[in-house]
């Protein structure tokens, strides 16, 4: 009896605002992505021949989220499953290990950027933190864990390793070129699925595409208007390599990827070091994590926190990101009205004492 009972209360209430799990559908395919941005993307390509759900909810913590046997349960009953690949979704090769259910990879065919390169900084420019964090820094053992366990995928999809033996940067979608591909991706995915909608699908994918190139000339445009010293994006999390080699900034982070996050004083100093010395107006951090860090880099720095990002989760409906493109537009609206810098250092540089040793933000 308890059995039945259990299995009629399969759906609690991690599934997500259609209340209703994948098998009490429509009759259309149900697409299930890993995270809120690739179901946007994945909405945009479909329109209404598909049903598209996100594993992770608006807000998650998407690098170490742990699925929930809910989960498991939609994912059993959809007909694809789209994951980020390059390493995101530390979670989803174990996640999928036991389903009969094909997914895609939607960053498929983009250039990684191996994380310890810190992005592509123009030639001249070799003071990234990322790289003053890397492997050569003994106080620093950012890749402790899994710094030698190149991405992999035994279910078909094609391995990610990176030449050096660093991991990948996951966070390619963040280059409104690479989001195209993963559109393009997605809507053979679909086409595989639904051969009727085919030519729907690769038309919306083109659609969206063209928004995506308008954003990345205006993108690289408005970068190219910014003071050169100025083309410095400092962020929390280093999640912006893509958009950072895109755009033609330097980048620099307290630390690699949120599965890790530990602001270090030896980081963040090196942060302070590199915003004083170039005199950058304005730091940032994301909307997914403690931005106390950052705090403590703008008050020694004399730069403005200037706004939040956003990465790894679109906001809710009602709020300032609702969709991937929207995401992209806020974000490069809020990096270079910060970088331009209207408000600048005023020359009443503070020589902030030295912060007591702090930790990172509790997980
Ligand atoms: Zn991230």
């Amino acid at each position: 009896m308890a059995g039945g009972l259990a299995a009629c209360a399969a759906s609690p209430g991690d599934d997500d605002a259609t209340g209703r799990g994948p098998g009490a559908g429509d009759g259309r395919p149900v697409v299930l992505t890993t995270f809120t941005v690739l179901a946007d993307i994945a909405r945009n390509v479909a329109g209404d021949r598909v049903r598209v759900e996100s594993i992770t909810k608006v807000g998650a913590e998407i690098h170490g989220y742990e699925p929930t046997p809910g989960d498991l349960r939609r994912a059993a009953d959809a007909d694809l499953i789209i994951d980020n690949g390059l390493g995101l979704e530390a979670w989803f090769e174990r996640f999928v290990a036991d389903l009969d259910v094909p997914h895609v990879v939607a960053s498929e065919g983009v250039v990684p950027i191996p994380i310890a390169a810190g992005g592509a900084p123009p030639p001249g420019h070799d003071a990234t933190v990322a790289d003053d964090g890397g492997a050569d820094d003994g106080d620093v053992p950012q890749r402790a864990d899994d710094g030698d366990v190149p991405q992999r995928a035994d279910d078909g999809a094609p391995p990610q390793p990176a030449d050096d033996g660093h991991a990948l940067n996951p966070h390619a979608w963040m280059s409104p070129t690479a989001g195209a591909r993963y559109a393009h991706n997605i809507a053979e995915a679909l086409a595989g699925l639904d051969p009727a909608g085919a030519d729907t699908y690769r038309a919306n994918a083109a659609r969206y595409a063209t928004e995506l190139a308008a954003l990345a000339d205006h993108l690289e445009a408005s970068v190219a208007s910014i003071p050169r010293d100025h083309r410095l994006l400092v962020t929390c999390e280093g999640a912006f390599s893509y958009l950072a080699r895109d755009a033609g900034l330097d980048e620099a982070y307290v630390w690699p990827v949120n599965a890790e996050r530990q602001a270090t004083p030896r980081r963040v100093a090196g942060v302070i070091d590199l915003v004083r010395a170039r005199q950058v107006p304005a730091v940032f951090c994301e909307s997914t994590v403690s931005a106390e860090p950052m705090e403590r880099v703008a008050e020694s720095s004399g730069a403005h926190l200037a706004g939040t990002l956003y990465v790894d989760s679109l906001s809710a409906p009602d709020g300032p990101v609702p969709s991937y493109l929207e995401l992209l537009r806020h974000d490069v609206a809020v990096i270079v009205a910060g970088l331009a810098g209207a408000t600048s250092l005023t020359g009443t540089t503070t020589t902030a004492p030295a912060d007591p040793p702090a930790q990172g933000d509790a997980p």
